[in-house]
């Protein structure tokens, strides 16, 4: 497997959780030199790189070389969470004495994949005093059991989100929270809150004669997660500042504190311009002079489904990153914008490839739209192929990880 490719299957089985994502991107950023900012506290004056973090999302960025507070920014987006099965409030359903955790989808998961699976249970505890506690249990620890095929001979449908997805984790009844608290070394008694999801076990890692594939968990959009970490660490300093914004929520929305239409972005930016010895007059120029480049995966062409896709926009697997084009403004992707990106590609030798949605069919929606509404910078979504989004298992082509870090190593550059 390629360097890119295994550095992104370390990448994605440390973050089993949004959370965990924003704690792996923070470890990375801290190595090459980012410092970590409190929201609660006065920003410094100097130019550098620094980074925020707000629950399960994180800004990181690297202060324009010149033209003062009004300098423009490169912006990466993405988004940290993907669909899955989490924890309900009462979740300790005893059922023919077995120990049952009662669990509920979080977005749009392809609920049949997350069946006889081995998962973890991973996310955050809070304790009385405020404190957040990173835990994972870090092996399987509950499983979701199909019915066998002798008791549904018609095979009809997928799951019932409210009757078929607990999962089984002790051969008794039992209390989960404080068994995962005392396994993570938390006092139970003193958890009172919790965001708690199922994650796959199984590591990620090479498919194919030539490990031609990288299959794992959430690349929708824990790739973009990592091409965007890599490039904005690897990005030369330029005279414009570099940003990479990764948002919780997307998956259900993005309305929150810390989602994408929040004021998590247009806060930081204001707030780096502040720093700087601007005011409102400078933001404003900033924000003009700005370009977004907002990744979320793309649909690859899938052989078995070639009717699905717009036939004159096929995506390969492989063929690099995709340019996301929606004439209803599911993506935010308009000719200038375009033009941003495509040049990036072109510094990069890295081909680009175009998405459009087939017509008769609703097409999904990013954050892109949101952000660019929220901050008024122009906007383009991008992304790299991928199969199978949203389930539990997703498969995209080795080569084309470095070929998207590459693309947006050039955009953040110059
Ligand atoms: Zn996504």
């Amino acid at each position: 497997m390629s360097p890119s490719a295994a550095d992104l299957c370390r990448f994605v089985d440390a973050s089993p959780t949004p959370f965990h994502v924003v704690a792996t991107a923070a470890a990375e950023l801290e190595r090459a030199g980012f410092a970590r900012l409190s929201e609660e506290q006065a920003w410094p004056r100097e130019a550098g790189a620094y980074y925020v973090v707000r629950g399960g999302s994180l800004v990181a960025w690297r202060t324009p070389g010149e033209g003062g507070p009004s300098a423009g920014f490169r912006v990466v987006g993405g988004h940290t969470d993907s669909p899955n099965l989490r924890l309900k409030q009462h979740h300790d359903a005893s059922r023919q004495d077995l120990g049952v955790l009662a669990l509920e989808p979080y977005g749009g998961p392809i609920l049949s994949t997350w069946l006889d699976r081995d998962l973890t249970i991973a996310g955050r505890l809070v304790t009385r005093d405020g404190a957040e506690h990173l835990v994972d249990a870090g092996r399987p620890v509950v499983r979701v059991p199909n019915l066998a095929i002798h008791l549904d001979r018609d095979q009809a449908g997928a799951p019932d989100r409210q009757r078929h997805l607990d999962g089984l984790w002790s051969i008794e009844p039992a209390a989960f929270l404080p068994w995962l608290a005392t396994e993570s070394g938390v006092d139970p008694a003193a958890v009172v809150g919790f965001d708690l999801m199922t994650a796959d076990t199984l590591p990620s890692g090479p498919v194919g004669a030539h490990d031609d594939f990288v299959a794992a968990p959430r690349l929708d959009n824990q790739a973009t997660c990592f091409a965007g970490l890599r490039a904005l660490v690897e990005a030369e300093p330029a005279a414009h500042g570099q940003l990479l914004a990764l948002f919780d929520h997307e998956e259900v929305g993005s309305t929150s504190e810390r989602g994408a239409q929040s004021d998590l972005l247009s806060t930081v930016l204001e707030r780096i311009v502040l720093a700087a010895g601007g005011g409102r007059e400078e933001y404003h120029r900033m924000i003009a002079a700005s370009v977004c480049a907002s990744g979320d995966m793309a649909h690859a062409t899938h052989p078995n489904h070639v009717e699905r896709h717009e036939p004159l926009h096929r995506i390969t697997l492989g063929g690099g990153p995709v340019l996301k084009v929606n004439q209803n403004l599911r993506y935010a992707t308009d000719g200038r914008g375009t033009a941003a990106f495509a040049e990036a590609c072109e510094r990069a030798e890295v081909p680009l490839q175009r998405y459009v949605h087939r017509a008769d069919l609703p097409c999904g929606s990013t954050i892109g739209p949101l952000s660019a509404a929220r901050t008024g910078m122009l906007t383009v979504d991008v992304g790299a192929p991928q199969l199978a989004m949203h389930s539990a298992r997703e498969l995209m082509a080795a080569a084309d990880v470095d070929l998207y870090v590459r693309a947006l190593e050039a955009f953040l550059g110059e």
